[in-house]
């Protein structure tokens, strides 16, 4: 893989693409840093090795210049986590950019303004990441949220870096998390899909049915396995029209030797909505008038069993409604045992979605080995697409 370690950054000006699309409050105020805190150990290390840095980044969806969406708010955010002072440039490329990258010194940071107040950036336009590739005598991608997207200056600008082109560290970490779970990971492998909808997940399912020795699959997806089968759903989130493809998953996996396990009970309300009243049914038997909403006792310790004997572990997708506090168990339960399995020496990635907001949300997103920054990329990669962004530095 092409990391920061194979470069040298002394005198350089690296190039770097980072994800600074942070929230902001209504005063332009950081609310959220996390992004920024990952995207320090790529400075850092361009720094100390004797380069200087210019950050580009996007933020938010501008139409065209738009103050409220200025990258100059997050520079106080991003000087104390840095420890340093760090320019700003009000422009992304032409003659003033120019000037402040080439004046840069060694240990010098320049932020450049948001590259989505122009529209070439999301076009791809080769003018304008020809323009961007002037900043820079090396070009780091470190942005793993834009990496499936062929944008200027996520994908286009590399071929102007031909033999000075990198992963940084956050984008290497996401690209060796998943080779772990897709190809090089300890057996058993199990993937646990969740979520909503069976018609989102399914070439996901369909690539990663030959990687994986189990699958969990639960949410509200697994209720059109269950019908299709001949179970009785009630009023839950079921796919009609996607039972034959359900079935055939099934003899599928049945074929590869892979173990599906879907919930056996459930917990039912009588209407989506947190106080609604709660009833615990078999998976198969829910009443018309009740409608499944998380994973009931009997199939956190079914599910339990099968996360405490695999070596590797992908989670995507919540077990339930967990946006509703009386509805989070079977979805806080998975999370227990897949820290309690890592504790135990597994590797466990949380990404794509929901999931990593739930893992957030209970507190674990240290106890999991790593959780994915890039929801869209994380699920285009488990779908076994090839990233522009990733596909542009292996060039
Ligand atoms: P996804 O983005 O595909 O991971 O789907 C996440 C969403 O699935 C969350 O908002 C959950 O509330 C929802 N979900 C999970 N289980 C169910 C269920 N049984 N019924 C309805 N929605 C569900």
């Amino acid at each position: 893989m092409n990391t920061l370690e194979n470069l040298s950054f002394d005198q350089e000006r690296a190039l770097i693409r980072v994800d600074f699309n942070v929230p902001l409050d209504d005063n332009g105020n950081v609310t959220d840093a996390t992004r920024i805190a990952a995207a320090l150990p790529t400075i850092k290390h361009i720094l100390s090795a004797g380069g200087s840095c210019v950050l580009m980044s996007h933020l938010g969806r501008p139409k065209g210049n738009d103050s409220k969406l200025s990258l100059n708010q997050i520079i106080p955010t991003l000087e104390e986590h840095l420890g340093q002072a760090v320019q700003f440039c009000n422009e992304v490329v032409g003659e003033k950019a120019e000037a402040q990258a080439l004046s840069l010194k060694p240990g010098e940071v320049l932020l450049l303004e948001n590259l989505r107040f122009h529209e070439e950036e999301t076009k791809g336009d080769e003018a304008f990441a020809s323009a961007l590739a002037k900043l820079g005598t090396v070009y780091v991608n470190d942005a793993f949220g834009t990496a499936h997207r062929a944008h200027a200056s996520t994908t286009i600008v590399a071929q102007f870096f031909p033999k000075k082109k990198c992963f940084g560290h956050l984008l290497a970490g996401e690209i060796t998390a998943i080779d772990k779970v897709m190809s090089s990971g300890e057996k058993p492998v199990l993937a646990i899909l969740g979520g909503a909808k069976v018609s989102s997940k399914i070439t996901i399912i369909e690539n990663i049915l030959s990687k994986v020795d189990h699958l969990i699959i639960g949410g509200g997806m697994a209720f059109t396995f269950i019908k299709a089968q001949g179970g009785s759903v009630g009023k839950s989130i079921c796919e009609d029209d996607k039972m034959p493809l359900a079935l055939s998953i099934l003899e599928q996996a049945e074929k590869l030797g892979v173990k599906i396990h879907l919930p056996v009970d459930v917990r039912a309300g009588q209407d989506f909505s947190n106080d609604t009243p709660q009833k615990v049914f078999p998976i198969e038997q829910i009443p018309d008038d009740w409608e499944g909403m998380d994973a009931g006792p009997a199939s956190e310790k079914t599910f339990d069993a099968v996360v405490k004997q695999a070596k590797t572990i992908l989670w995507n997708g919540p077990l339930g409604v967990f946006e509703f506090p009386n509805f989070d168990t079977g979805t806080r339960a998975l999370g227990d045992s897949i820290v309690a399995q890592t504790e135990a020496g597994a590797f466990s990635l949380v990404g794509g979605g929901d999931s990593v907001a739930a893992v957030k949300l209970f507190g674990l997103e240290d106890k999991v080995s790593y959780v994915s920054t890039g929801g869209g990329a994380m699920l285009e990669s488990l779908e076994g697409k090839t990233l522009p962004g990733i596909a542009a530095i292996l060039a």
